[in-house]
This record gives structure tokens, sequence and C-alpha cells, in this order.
């Protein structure tokens, strides 16, 4: 089968650029024939991607506020469909997702209108409904107005070959076993994130190790670690989790919450990461006046990337001296160091880009209201403990019937060090695979056969000003990490509302593709 545009993968990323290229094909009235589209996706589910769909589960909230979280648009219409949705009495909604919705509208039944919807976190399945039920809208009406056809494909693409002289690329699915293919003109590639690396090397023992929590879904793997705890005895269930992103917080919240029911679920959790500190509590708050560091260096006529990185590391050390974390001279700092970082001669404006900007997200890492105190009263009664360190391999002198416990380096020590304990439950929460050596046969397969490189930047795919990587090959998501030219400078892409942005921009640019085509 041909198409004119194929998007691989179905999350927010490709949800959001194929929305604006349906809406754009009904007010433009381009190209007067039907466009053939089509979408592949390994997962059951359409247009949610990992975080807001089955694959996480119904507790998670946004890490982020409402203004950080969406785009002034994407804004105004959540609020609308979930004002419509209480209105019709929640239509086709189970029950589970009902209590949740009734209960989180209760909580902030005052802020859902007005100024105070930017500051509140959205439980992730809801955003993940309003995403689904307006991709299934716009698609049943580009197909009734004989405006496009979007045919959903279940399956895995599994290789892309790009057939030189047709402009044209054929996808390889596999499904349930078997293999078929399907070519197109435009192939969009939003695949998300790479996997998570892996920590097993195959250790035996009773312990159990989960390297992705998301495959196939938060809620199996949190069955999986219930079951394991609740067989041993309440003194052993110790809990690891190695990284401290958000899914770490995202972990405990749900052993906190599994713990209330089941007292003693779970004994002490510990966290090993690089900083060794919690998540900053995220307050939308003016602390301008404490960034002195900063204030000063902008008043000098050059500086210099390590010279912008010092400045903040010293602000951020100075508030904390006065109580003030993070979470709280957030939206000072950045705003600073935005505007900073474009007084940066451009060879120093890379530099701190590639060598300061990954830290910079690290230091100034928050996390929502209801996560950051679970996160205080486990560790006020001694039940949450923060290891600094960076995890090396799982160790196998220590490793018993017990459990697994693990080999570090700490800061500035390249020394190797065996934790002194075992644990019979670990969750790989770090960081994620490279581009070199990732474990996506997919993009292996593009980067091996030069369809695709990997940036200058070295955290993501090369594209041009319009994500272009090759003839007729866009990448959208957060492949784009660390793209870098005149129109777009992103470290990361792990932001639905930068990803917003940018497919909005990706869809214009295939609108216009699309009608000189014509
Ligand atoms: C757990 C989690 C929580 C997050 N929470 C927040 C938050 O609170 N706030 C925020 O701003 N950002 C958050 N993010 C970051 C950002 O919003 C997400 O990364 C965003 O959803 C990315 O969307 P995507 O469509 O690019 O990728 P994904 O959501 O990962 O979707 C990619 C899709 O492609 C499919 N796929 C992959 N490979 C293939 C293949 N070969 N063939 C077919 N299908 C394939 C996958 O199954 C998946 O459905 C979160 C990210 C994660 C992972």
């Amino acid at each position: 089968m041909n198409y004119d545009i194929v998007f691989v993968g179905s999350g927010l990323s490709s949800s959001a650029t194929l929305y604006h290229i349906l809406s754009g094909l009904r007010e433009q009235k381009i190209p007067g024939r039907l466009i053939n589209i089509a979408v592949i996706e390994k997962n059951q589910e359409f247009w949610t991607g990992i975080p807001y769909g089955k694959r996480s589960s119904l507790q998670s909230l946004t890490i982020n506020p409402v203004k950080d979280f969406l785009t002034e648009a994407e804004t105004a219409g959540f609020f609308t469909w979930l004002k419509d949705l209480e209105a019709d009495n929640y239509p086709g909604i189970a029950n589970a997702e009902r209590g949740i919705i009734g209960a989180w509208t209760r909580k902030n039944g005052g802020k859902l209108e007005g100024a105070a919807r930017y500051d509140l976190y959205i439980p992730r399945f809801l955003y993940g409904l309003y995403l689904s039920q307006k991709m299934e809208k716009v698609i049943a009406s580009a197909k009734a107005d004989n405006i496009a056809h979007v045919e959903l494909v279940c399956g895995e693409a599994v290789d892309i070959q790009q057939i030189s002289g047709a402009s044209r690329y054929m996808i390889d699915i596999e499904a349930d076993g078997r293999n078929f293919e399907i070519a197109c003109k435009i192939l969009v590639l939003s695949t998300g994130s790479l996997g998570t690396r892996k920590i097993t090397n195959g250790l035996a023992g009773p312990h159990l190790c989960i390297n992705d929590i998301y495959e196939p879904s938060l809620t199996v793997n949190f069955k999986k670690i219930t079951d394991q705890l609740l067989a041993i005895k309440p003194a052993k269930r110790n809990v690891l989790i190695i990284g401290s992103n958000a899914s770490a917080s995202e972990i405990v919240h749900l052993l906190a919450a599994a713990d209330q029911v089941d007292n003693g679920i779970f004994n002490q959790i510990f966290i090993l990461s690089t900083s060794g500190l919690p998540d900053h509590l995220h307050v939308n708050a003016d602390h301008d006046h404490l960034l002195q560091n900063l204030k000063a260096l902008s008043e000098a006529k050059n500086f210099t990337a390590d010279e912008l990185m010092t400045a903040i590391e010293n602000d951020v050390k100075y508030a904390a001296q006065n109580q003030l974390s993070v979470g709280r001279i957030h939206y000072s700092l950045s705003d600073r160091v935005v505007k900073m970082q474009q007084k940066l001669n451009a060879d120093e404006a890379l530099r701190f880009f590639t060598t300061y900007g990954w830290p910079f997200t690290r230091i100034t890492r928050r996390t929502n209201e209801d996560y950051y105190y679970t996160a205080k009263d486990l560790e006020a009664a001694q039940r949450l403990h923060y290891i600094k360190g960076r995890f090396v391999k799982p160790s196998e002198a220590q490793t018993n019937s017990d459990g697994l416990t693990f080999v570090y380096t700490t800061a500035g020590d390249k020394t190797e060090k065996e934790y002194g304990q075992v644990f019979p439950v670990i969750v790989h929460c770090g960081g994620a695979e490279q581009l070199c050596n990732t474990s996506s046969r997919l993009i292996a397969g593009l980067l091996e056969k030069g369809i695709c490189e990997i940036n200058e930047t070295n955290m993501g795919l090369a594209v041009d000003e319009n994500f272009l990587a090759n003839d007729g090959l866009y990448i959208i998501g957060p492949l784009l990490a660390g793209i870098y030219n005149a129109k777009f400078k992103f470290w990361h892409l792990e932001n639905s509302k930068r990803l917003n942005i940018l497919a909005d921009a990706l869809a214009d640019t295939l609108l216009s593709k699309i009608g000189s085509a014509n």
C-alpha cells in the first residue's frame, strides 16, 4: 500500500503533528484530493504514547504544572473539553477513571477556571483521554469531508529502506509474527525516547530487576514489585531505585499509596543517583533579587560558558543557604539563564549547550506537590534514603538469596565500591540508551544505512531547520534532542509543551510540501 505520509509511532508528538495537518488541510482546502496517511504503532493504544496511556498508572500526574505542560491553545482546548465531559456525565468512561477524574476535579474545583488552572498538575491519563478523543474526532471529520484518510497500522516498524530515484520509503512492519511492507513519500519518525540502558547481566538469584518500568506497563510491573515484596519478611522488603528521574518519584509515590492500604508492603526505599538529592518542590515565585552572581556576570562585557555555569551554581548555593530550593528560584533562574545564553559568543553558546545543558537541567529538576510531600514524609520516617553515586554494574560478590547489590563510584573518585546491602527489588529509572548502541532495530538500521545520522551535539538525530533528516524523512519528538540551529536549540525534549510547539512547526512544513506537490 502506498501512502502520502506515514508516521512511525503514535505518541504525543505524532498526534500533535497529525492534528495540525488535518486541521490545516481543512482550513486551507488543499490539495483538493484525498490525502492517504498511515500511523504505525507497536502498542495496542494509539495517540497517548508511554506517559499518557495505559503503560503509565491511573495515579500518575504530570511533573510540571499546566503553564509548563500545555501551550496556550492546548490549555484552552483541554479545559473546554473537560467541562463538556463533566456536563455530559463522562460518556464511555470506565468507573475507575471516572472516580479519579471526580476526585481530582473536587480537589481542584475552584482552580479549573481562570489563572489558577495554570498551576494545576493533571492526571496523565486524563490528558491522554483528551488526546485520543481529539484525534478520533479530527480523523472522523477529515474522512467524512473527503479530506484525508488515516489508517491505523498495529505493528512494530523494524526496518526502513530508501528507494532511491523514486523518492519513497518502504517500511517493514512486524505484527503477530508476520511481516508486511508499506510505502510512502513522506515519512515522519516519532518513536519517542530511546529505551533505558539494561542493568542486569543475568545474575542468578530470586531478586526482581525491572529495566523498563513502562514495559509492558507500570501497572503490570508494579504488581510484580508488590508480589515480590509480600513474599519476603517485612524487614527485608527493601527497594533500590537506580536513577532519580520523574519515574523514580512516581514509583515512590505508588509504593507509599500501596503502603497505606497494605501497611508494611515495603520496608525502605533507596534511590541511587549522582546528585544524591531529592527533587525540589515546583513553586511559582519571583526571586530574581537572589541571583547576585548572575546579575554581576551579566554586567560584564564578555563572559564564558564556564563562568555562566559557575554563577548559576553559586546562586543556587546562595539560595539554598537562604532556605530557598531550586524549585522556588526556578522561574527567575531560567529567565536569566536564557537571556545570558544569548549574550555568549557563538563558540561559548555551543559549549554551554553541549557541556552544561544537561547539568543545568539536573540541578533544576522539580516535581509536583503530591510526589514531593510523599517523599518528604517517607524521608522523615527514615523509609526513604538517597545514595550519592554513579551506578556501575550489579555486584556478583554480595548477591545472594536475599537479593542483589551493586558496584558504584562517587564524584571525583573513580574507585569502584560495593554497596553493603542487598535488595530483593531493583528498579532502573536511570539514563537512556545512547543512539550509537540503541536496542531499537529500526533506528540502528537507519544509522547503519546512513539514512539518518547522529547530530553534532551527539544527543539526537541530525536534522535541518525543518526537521528533515533525509529526502522526505522528518523527525519529531525526543529524538530531536540536541537540535542546534538558528530556529531551534533544545538540549532535551522531554517536555510536552516544547514538543507541541515543534509539532506545529513540522505540520506547517508538511502542509506546504503537500500543497506544493499538487
Ligand atoms: C513516563 C513519562 C512521563 C512523562 N511526563 C511528562 C510530564 O509530566 N510533563 C511533560 O512535559 N513531559 C513529560 N514527559 C516527556 C514527554 O511529554 C514525553 O516524552 C512525550 O510523551 C513524548 O511523546 P512522543 O510521541 O515523542 O513519544 P512517546 O510517548 O514515547 O510515543 C512514541 C510511540 O512510538 C511507539 N513506537 C516506538 N518505536 C516504534 C516502532 N519501531 N514501531 C511502531 N511504533 C513505535 C511507541 O510504542 C510509542 O507509543 C514524560 C515522559 C515519560 C516517558
